[in-house]
């Protein structure tokens, strides 16, 4: 199956989502960070939290006393690090300008620029690049992982630079941000960690699902 395919197969189960949901770039900035090794619901909590007290934004972030904003992100779990995390990022991309005038910058600068900073791991660092600076990333998590190994085009992670290259290849910014939300809707309705094929829109054209179901 190639990418364009499943990119429409998907999409007729699921439409345009219109990911990343937040307001502002930096409130996709902090989301990402928060959304670290929690459920969304957690992290909407503490951003409403933020919001409530005028401080979603990396400019309040950078000002605020650390206790306060431990706990306002409570909810998101780790939030001694996370606050760590956060206050880093903040100071670092108001020392360069802030986010609009990052947005100049080519791929491999905020690439090394993220990337080098502490707490932004690969995940993060592409849903940062693809959601807040548009630029042409394909985020990988738990979802993705189970999802193409399941349909039979990542082969034991063999293949995942060549794939990775492949879906950044053939998708628009926009399709890549869909992309990888309807990858987690799937993921959460039926590629779950024990998939449940029988309820899924994909059983036809999956493999795992064809040597499961139809052996
Ligand atoms: S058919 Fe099963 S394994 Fe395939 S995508 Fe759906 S839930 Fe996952």
């Amino acid at each position: 199956m190639d990418i364009i395919s499943l990119y429409d197969q998907l999409f007729q189960k699921y439409g345009d989502l219109k990911w990343w949901p937040a307001g502002t770039h930096e409130e996709i900035i902090i989301g990402a960070v928060l959304t670290q090794n929690t459920s969304w619901k957690n992290v909407e909590i503490s951003i409403s939290k933020l919001k409530e007290n005028g401080n979603c934004s990396l400019q309040a972030i950078s000002e605020m006393n650390p206790e306060s904003l431990k706990e306002q992100i409570r909810s998101s779990g780790f939030f001694n690090r996370k606050a760590q995390v956060l206050k880093k990022l903040s100071d670092s991309v108001i020392m360069n300008g802030g986010l609009e005038s990052m947005n100049t910058w080519a791929d491999m600068d905020l690439d090394l620029f993220f990337s080098g900073m502490f707490g932004i791991g690969k995940e993060t660092l592409d849903s940062i690049l693809l959601y807040a600076f548009y630029r042409k990333r394909f985020v990988v998590d738990k979802y993705t992982n189970n999802f193409f190994s399941r349909i039979g085009l990542l082969n034991n992670n063999e293949n995942a630079e060549s794939l990775r290259k492949n879906i950044e290849g053939s998708l628009s910014v926009e399709q890549l941000k869909n992309f990888h939300a309807m990858i987690v809707n799937i993921g959460k309705d039926h590629c779950k960690a024990k998939p449940q094929c029988a309820g899924c829109f994909m059983k036809n054209s999956c493999d795992h699902a064809k040597e499961t179901m139809f052996p």
